[in-house]
């Protein structure tokens, strides 16, 4: 197989989830974003880009596109109403790795997640990481420009469902379409191959609905949530902790690295993660161009194009 045989290929995420109402009712806005996303990305690859620039791509446009997306504007909100935004960015053929936590100002945080991965940093936080883009000429947007009405709406929800938790679970009250945790997903990631056969992996989050600021997730921590090498990328989305405790992207890449085929290690590594409590989903990219997009949730939206064939949405 040639090179050029197996790439281009972009494959991206839009958040391990429960398949909420809002979803159903939204399922247009989700296919139209989530098609931009590929389309961005496969005009870079088209272009001669790099499988870096690709993801990056992909991803700052899913981090603008508002409502349906926990990633940039749309975010989902802490627990006392803020955003805080968390991204990582890694190249596959040099293991360069550039991540963001806790941003509050940056518009794009994937871009932010580039400057790092271009300095001798790999993770920058807070203030500082939105100091460190205004400087490099970043957008920056005041604090409520990330805060939708959506996502108001779903963290008040939230709260009063945690309220009335222990009595709904005393009269046998099936689950609500709006509780905490991943449930409404949206957390977005891509994993790109270049016509160089080389990969790169980018994720973007506002982090879990509710959660206390400050507080970190997977997604910018690498080898967590993001990860590429020259044989695997990966972008996780689920429940932040027990991906970290799994270290579940680099334990895939591990794992295909000794010989396990792709799709049992990404079984693996998700299997490690069900039994930390936790659920989730990921997509994982290989250097051949095999690609993999399992989830533990009901639902995962997901998209994949491969040169020379129509691009593909499923949700
Ligand atoms: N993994 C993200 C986090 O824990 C959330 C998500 O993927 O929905 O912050």
């Amino acid at each position: 197989v040639t090179l050029a045989a197996r790439g281009p290929v972009v494959a991206i995420h839009g958040g391990a989830g429960t398949r909420t109402q809002a979803m159903r009712e939204h399922k247009k806005e989700w296919h139209v974003s989530l098609r931009a996303a590929l389309d961005r990305a496969r005009t870079v690859l088209e272009a001669g880009g790099t499988a870096l620039d690709a993801a990056q791509a992909a991803v700052a446009l899913m981090e603008d596109g508002a409502d349906q997306l926990n990633a940039g504007r749309g975010s989902a909100l802490c627990s006392d109403g803020s955003v805080e935004m968390s991204a990582a960015l890694m190249r596959g053929s040099d293991r360069a790795a550039g991540a963001v936590a806790g941003l509050r100002r940056t518009r794009n945080p994937i871009a932010a997640a580039r400057l790092v991965l271009d300095s001798p940093q790999v993770l920058m936080v807070g203030a500082s990481a939105d100091e460190l883009a205004s400087a490099a000429g970043l957008e920056q947007c005041e604090p409520g420009y990330f805060v939708t009405e959506a996502q108001l709406a779903r963290l008040r929800a939230g709260v009063a469902r945690d309220r009335a938790g222990a009595r709904a679970a005393d009269v046998g009250a099936g689950p609500v379409d709006v509780g905490a945790g991943p449930a409404d997903g949206g957390t977005v990631g891509a994993a790109c191959l270049d016509a160089d056969g080389w990969l790169a992996a980018a994720t973007s989050t506002g982090g879990l609905r509710g959660q206390p600021p400050g507080r970190v997730g997977d997604t910018p921590l690498i080898g967590a949530g993001t990860w590429a090498d020259a044989t695997v990328a990966v972008s996780c989305t689920g429940d932040g902790e027990a991906f970290i405790r799994a270290g579940v992207a680099r334990q895939l890449a591990g794992l295909v690295r000794c010989g396990v085929t792709l799709e049992e290690a990404a079984r693996r590594a998700l299997e490690d993660v069900a039994a930390l409590g936790g659920a989730g989903g990921l997509v994982a990219l290989h250097a051949s161009g095999e690609l993999v997009a399992p989830f533990l949730t009901e639902a995962m939206p997901r998209g994949v194009w491969r040169a020379g064939q129509a691009p593909q949405i499923v949700s």
